[in-house]
């Protein structure tokens, strides 16, 4: 298909993210993906800066899962949950099993991010009413974080920078705290406790989970903080009968330096979330983990089972590509990778700290942030980054990278020039 008929198609009818049919933001097209390498149709070639948001840990078109796509699709590419099982979906529940702690070990799987979510917090809502506590039905979070579009699980994002300016109405009445202030290399400050203390104390009684995005807050803020804010968080919830969800979702597989964040504190929720990465970006799975007792007590309750079943549930071709994403992210030096990339972008990107339009540079495993003192001109500086060579998609205040880990040295030099040198020309108008 010719390019501008291509995108002319698009921009009269195809909805992106966050966008508006009346002034639709350019889009570019892409005419193939491999190893960090994106190629435009108009023959530009750009280094992945976003692994897709999150996902693409091993890069674009891997042959390993390429061949774990083509022989299940050779097997089947779909069949119903309801009733029948098959291997992919068993071997992946192994390997999770495998690196998650050993107290999740009920796995359910969904669609996407958002629906692992509705699905903990339904999770949870049922685990209560099993046992008689019907007012046990809210749900407490920091602020600035990010879980996702659904309806609940858009009930925890931001009150701020979420959407509960055009649909708060609507949405069920959750308690907002405080993000902690203490920073993922501070001591902790103890009073980075207190509203979470002062709510249980007063709410306790309401609450059914606090739901986390543990050490790092994706889209709601790209901020890192203190692991120990976990581990107290942990023993509050249980002193006060909360259960205590992690969304994993971006955190998951490698991307702060641990196989999942958690992994900082020590610290086991009751219910964990994972999405993303989990099938190396090549489509869309979730699963929600839990433990022998939650399961049983959601299921021993009224309904005698848990009451969710997507149609895609256990897809057999991503159950298959996520099996095959995780063994080969374990059987590569990752943690090597991810501290190398974490060491060079502190490097590269420090220089940007002192410049007057930057508030704050922070770097975390694989993630690098640059934080502006006011929000950029989306269209001019993608148009900057795309000219550049590179593929970054700001948000807001926020320019950050999370390269597929694969990226060489090299790449990501190049990465980082072209960001910089984008935002000099972009700044120095
Ligand atoms: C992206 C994300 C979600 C939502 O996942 P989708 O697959 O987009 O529905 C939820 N939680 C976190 C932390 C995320 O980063």
């Amino acid at each position: 298909m010719q390019q501008d008929l291509l995108l002319t198609f698009d921009r009269e009818h195809l909805w992106h993210p966050y966008s508006s049919t009346l002034n639709p933001l350019p889009t570019y097209a892409v005419e193939r993906a491999e190893g960090v390498e994106i190629t435009l149709a108009d023959g530009r070639v750009l280094i992945d800066g976003m692994s897709s948001w999150w996902a693409a840990l091993h890069g674009y078109n891997h042959p390993v899962l390429n061949a774990a796509v083509q022989a299940q699709l050779a097997k089947m590419s779909h069949i119903m949950f309801g009733g029948l099982t098959h291997e992919s979906a068993v071997e992946l529940g192994q390997l999770l099993l495998d690196v998650l702690p050993k107290a999740l070990n009920k796995i359910f799987y969904a669609d996407s991010g958002s629906v692992a979510v509705e699905v903990a917090m339904k999770m949870a809502l049922q685990y209560f009413q099993a046992q008689g506590k019907r007012h046990k039905s809210h749900f407490a979070t920091i602020r600035s974080g990010y879980h996702g579009d659904t309806w609940h699980a858009m009930s925890v994002c931001d009150p701020v920078t979420g959407m509960h300016s055009i649909f708060g109405q609507r949405l069920p009445v959750q308690y907002f705290l405080p993000q902690p202030r203490s920073r993922f290399d501070d001591d902790f400050d103890l009073n980075d406790l207190a509203p979470l203390q002062s709510l249980l104390s007063r709410h306790g009684d309401e609450i059914a989970a606090l739901i986390l995005e543990p050490v790092v807050q994706g889209a709601g803020g790209m901020y890192f903080y203190s692991p120990h804010f976990l581990t107290h968080a942990k023993a509050l919830c249980a002193e006060h009968n909360v259960l205590l969800i992690f969304d994993e979702i971006a955190t998951g597989f490698g991307r702060t330096g641990k196989l999942f964040a958690l992994e900082h504190a020590n610290v086991v929720p009751d219910i964990i979330c994972l999405g993303k990465a989990l099938t190396g970006g090549y489509m869309t799975l979730s699963a929600t983990i839990t433990s022998e007792r939650v399961a049983s007590t959601i299921c021993s309750g009224e309904a005698q089972c848990f009451m969710h079943g997507p149609t895609f549930m256990a897809n057999p071709l991503a159950c298959a590509v996520a099996a095959a994403s995780i063994k080969l992210l374990l059987s590569s030096d990752w943690q090597g990778k991810v501290r190398s990339i974490e060491a060079q972008l502190k490097r590269e990107l420090a220089p940007v700290a002192n410049w007057p339009c930057v508030r704050e540079v922070r770097v975390l495993g694989a993630i690098g942030v640059i934080e502006m003192k006011s929000a950029v001109d989306m269209v001019s500086l993608q148009k900057r980054f795309v000219e550049k060579g590179i593929w970054v998609r700001p948000f807001g205040k926020l320019v950050y990278l999370m390269p597929p880990f694969i990226i060489s040295a090299a790449q990501l030099s190049q990465l980082t020039t072209g960001l910089l040198q984008a935002l000099r020309e972009e700044y120095q108008r």
